[in-house]
C-alpha cells in the first residue's frame, strides 16, 4: 500500500529462551522483571505462566540471518554464549544454565532478527482510502520500550472508537479512516522514535555509557515514570 520497500534491518539480534523454571539451579530462579545492560546488548528477563516459567531476552548486535521472511530461526548457544562471555557472572551463568538445558526435543534459543522502519511521518502512512493500517504493519518499532503491541492495541480502540462515532448508515469510511489516522500518527511516531532511542542507551558504551548509568542512580524507579506514555488517554 505504501510502496516503502523492505524494511530497516536493525543490525539487532533477538535470542530467546523460555523455560520452566524447576530446570534452572535454584539461585537463578526469579519471580522478578530484570533487566540487564552492557556494551552493545541488553537482557530482559521475567517470569510466566504464573512464575512456573521465565522468559529471557537476550539483545545482541551482530549479522541478520539472510533469511528475513522467516523471522524465528534456530539458535546456536555457543554464540550467544561466545557474544556475552564478558558479562557479569550472574547473568553468565544464566545464559549457561538456559543453553545447557537444551534437548534434541526442546533447544532452548531461538533467534529473532530484528527490522524495524524510521519513524512514520504523516497520517497518509496510516489510512489511505478505504484501507487503514494497524499495529506493525504501520509503525512496527524495537521491542526497547515493550510497547509494540501496546500501540497495535491503542490503534485498535481509537479505530473502533471513530467507527462507533458514525450514525448514518451511508457513513463516509475514507473520512472516519482519515479521523483515526489523524488520532495516531503522531503518538506512534513519538513511540517509534523513543524505542529507538532506548535501545541506544541501552547499548551505549563510554561517556553515554557513564551518564546514563548516574542519570539511573539519581533518578531510581522514577526513570520508568513515562507521564506522556502511560498516561495517554487517562
Ligand atoms: C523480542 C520482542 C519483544 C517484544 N516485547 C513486547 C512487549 O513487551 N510489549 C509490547 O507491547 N510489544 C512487544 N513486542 C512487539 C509486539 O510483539 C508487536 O508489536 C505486536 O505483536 C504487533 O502486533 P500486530 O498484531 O500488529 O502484528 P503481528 O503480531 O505480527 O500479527 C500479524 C499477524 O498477521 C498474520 N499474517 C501476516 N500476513 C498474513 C496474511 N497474508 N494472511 C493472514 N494472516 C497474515 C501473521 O502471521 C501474524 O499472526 C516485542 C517484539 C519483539 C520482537
Amino acid at each position: 500500500m505504501l510502496g516503502d520497500g523492505p524494511p530497516r534491518v536493525s543490525g539487532h539480534l533477538a535470542y530467546r529462551a523460555m523455560l520452566p523454571q524447576a530446570s534452572l539451579p535454584g539461585p537463578l530462579r526469579s519471580q522478578q522483571v530484570t533487566a540487564w545492560l552492557g556494551p552493545k546488548l541488553h537482557a530482559v528477563q521475567y517470569p510466566v505462566r504464573g512464575g512456573e516459567w521465565l522468559n529471557l531476552v537476550v539483545i545482541v548486535q551482530g549479522p541478520a540471518p539472510h533469511d528475513l521472511q522467516n523471522w524465528d530461526h534456530q539458535a546456536n548457544g555457543a554464540d550467544l554464549q561466545a557474544a556475552t562471555q564478558l558479562l557479569c557472572a550472574p547473568l553468565c551463568r544464566l545464559i549457561d544454565a538456559v543453553t545447557a538445558s537444551a534437548s534434541p526435543a526442546r533447544p532452548a534459543w531461538r533467534l529473532w532478527p530484528l527490522c524495524d522502519r524510521p519513524p512514520i511521518s504523516g497520517a497518509r502512512q496510516q489510512a489511505q482510502g478505504r484501507v487503514a493500517l494497524l499495529g506493525d504493519a504501520a509503525h512496527p518499532m524495537r521491542p526497547y520500550l515493550a510497547q509494540g503491541a501496546g500501540m497495535a492495541i491503542e490503534d485498535a480502540a481509537a479505530l473502533g472508537s471513530v467507527l462507533a462515532q458514525q450514525r448514518d448508515p451511508a457513513f463516509d469510511v475514507p473520512a472516519l479512516l482519515q479521523r483515526y489516522a489523524l488520532n495516531r500518527w503522531q503518538r506512534n511516531a513519538q513511540v517509534q522514535a523513543r524505542s529507538e532511542r532506548n535501545g541506544q542507551l541501552f547499548h551505549a558504551q563510554g561517556p553515554l555509557r557513564w551518564g546514563r548509568d548516574a542519570g539511573m542512580k539519581l533518578l531510581g524507579e522514577k526513570v520508568m515514570d513515562l507521564p506522556w506514555l502511560y498516561g495517554y488517554g487517562a
